[in-house]
């Protein structure tokens, strides 16, 4: 069952699982009648809506991949994303392509349209004139393990955003080992979705995660924490699935809230900070599962459902996935305790960037991918991130990651959130810079001191931030993600 929730609390539609599934084989047919087929890939830009599960079910139906398009991207971002993942054919809302025609061009066939459809040039169609005289009935095609489902294009807040195509043994592999086997979801729970339906975590998850899994999905279309916290019981919500920022936001609620459906609430995207794992616990009763994973390698860890759980864990790596720590330079795996680079190998890990062999090449390690995060492994086998090696700021020849300052930072009860970066710095190359965001009606000067007075205790001198700023709110992407080149700015 798939739900349409409103803020004011609202249902606008419902859509049981055979009427999706009878509306594909009509959107599967018309795809076929435009000649697509396995080895083609279909772009999609919708909302919320049935057609956007719809739209999925009948590309991955006739054998053809997902190229979904995050409509935050810029037309000329569009047009690259297009062009790379050679598109045959886009599906969107009219908004896409009236706001910056000149992406048409770069779609190799048809264009169709979902709803409004005046003043469009020529070459869209309108998804009803697509679908007119198509009979339902199709059955899907048989795909292979290696054939790509989902092409997704990286975030790009490392540079140009490169393909990743999760085939279908990825997506299934990880889907069984982190929704079944560790969340242990099942086709009784009902997920509130407030997660966009672009990238790995609200699509790949909570999208084609309750397809596999067969739970009911109740969609909001943007998060707004106070609508969430209104829906979960009125709702019988069991699971929710969110960024770290989504968790401070619903913490800033006053609300008094019942959970009495609730089952799990699950974080992952960005570091969850331990304080605010600990207030959740302490607000509402339930421990936030965090799980650590990257568009190239869907989900590597999580904590376990029923604990043992570690604040500033990503816990242990999921069934039949290895995630070892090795030194970045001589590639040695490194022992318990050692912080090094994550490397991840299963049967979850995509298999190279599209047409990409250079950037493939540079990381893998054998058949081990090299995430580019930093971590430690513990004794009992949990994982804890502690920042990317793009991230890692050298003071005077020594390694400090942002993560353990942060963790010391974010214990001083007047700091709501921080974040810490490297800045040049004449004689010891780089020096420590802080961002803090304080809580209401804390003083930033004795703020400051506290904080100096605490790392001072607990942070070797060459890890103490020298510089302090006192900010209103740390800049983050769509997914929660730090975005640190702001912060140096
Ligand atoms: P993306 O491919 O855009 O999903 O970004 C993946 C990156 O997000 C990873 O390489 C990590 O740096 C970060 N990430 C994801 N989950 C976590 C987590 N639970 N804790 C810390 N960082 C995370």
């Amino acid at each position: 069952m798939l739900e349409r929730l409103e803020p004011d609390g609202t249902v606008t539609w419902r859509q049981t699982r055979n009427a999706l599934r009878t509306e594909a084989s009509l959107w599967m047919a018309a795809l076929r009648a435009a000649g697509i087929g396995p080895g083609d890939r279909v772009a999609v830009s919708l909302g919320k809506s049935t057609g956007l599960v719809t739209a999925h079910l009948a590309i991955l139906g006739v054998g053809a991949s997902v190229v979904p398009l995050n409509p935050a991207l810029t037309a000329r971002e569009t047009e690259a994303v297009l062009q790379r993942a050679e598109v045959r054919l886009a599906i969107s809302h009219a908004e896409t392509v009236s706001r910056a025609p000149e992406v048409l061009a770069a779609v190799q066939g048809p264009w169709w349209i979902v709803g409004n459809t005046d003043e469009l040039p020529e070459r869209i169609t309108p998804l009803a004139d697509a679908l007119a005289g198509q009979r339902p009935g199709l059955e899907p095609v048989a795909r292979d393990d290696d054939d790509v489902a989902l092409l997704l294009f990286t975030s790009g807040t490392t540079g140009t955003p490169k393909g990743v195509g999760l085939t279908h043994k990825n997506l299934r592999a990880n889907l069984q080992a982190l929704l079944v086997e560790t969340w242990e979801m099942t086709d009784r729970d009902r997920l509130l979705h407030a997660l966009p339906p672009h990238h790995l975590h609200g699509l790949g998850l909570g999208i084609y995660g309750s397809l596999y899994v067969g739970n009911a999905v109740v969609f909001l279309e943007r998060f707004d924490p106070a609508v969430v916290l209104r829906a979960f019981d009125p709702h019988r919500i069991s699971v929710f699935m969110g960024v770290p920022t989504m968790y401070h936001r619903l913490l800033d609620v006053d609300a008094s809230v019942t959970l009495s459906s609730m089952r799990v609430f699950t974080c992952g995207s960005a570091p969850l900070s331990p304080e605010t794992f600990r207030r959740f616990q302490e607000r509402f009763g339930f421990t936030i599962v965090e799980r650590y994973g990257l568009t190239e390698t869907a989900i590597n860890t999580s904590n376990p459902l029923r604990g043992p759980w570690k604040p500033g864990s990503v816990g242990p790596a999921l069934p039949g996935i290895e995630v070892s720590i090795f030194d970045p330079q001589t590639l040695q795996r490194l022992s318990t305790d050692e912080t090094g680079e994550i490397w991840v190998r299963g049967p979850n890990v995509f298999s190279g960037y599209w047409n990409n062999p250079e950037a493939t090449a540079a990381t893998f390690h054998q058949d081990w991918f090299r995430t580019g995060d930093l971590g430690v492994i513990d004794g009992d086998g949990y994982v804890a991130i502690r920042g990317r090696i793009k991230e890692l700021i050298i003071v005077g020849g020594t390694n400090v990651t942002p993560g353990e300052v942060e963790t010391v930072l974010e214990t001083e009860p007047g700091v709501a959130e921080c974040a810490v970066v490297g800045l040049p710095d004449p004689d010891l190359g780089e020096r420590i810079a802080a961002f803090i965001v304080p809580r209401p009606g804390e003083q930033a000067a004795a703020l400051e001191q506290r904080l100096r007075a605490k790392v001072e205790q607990d942070l070797a001198p060459y890890k103490r931030p020298r510089l302090y700023r006192f900010l209103e709110t740390i800049p983050r992407n769509a997914m929660g993600k730090i975005e640190r080149n702001k912060l140096r700015d």
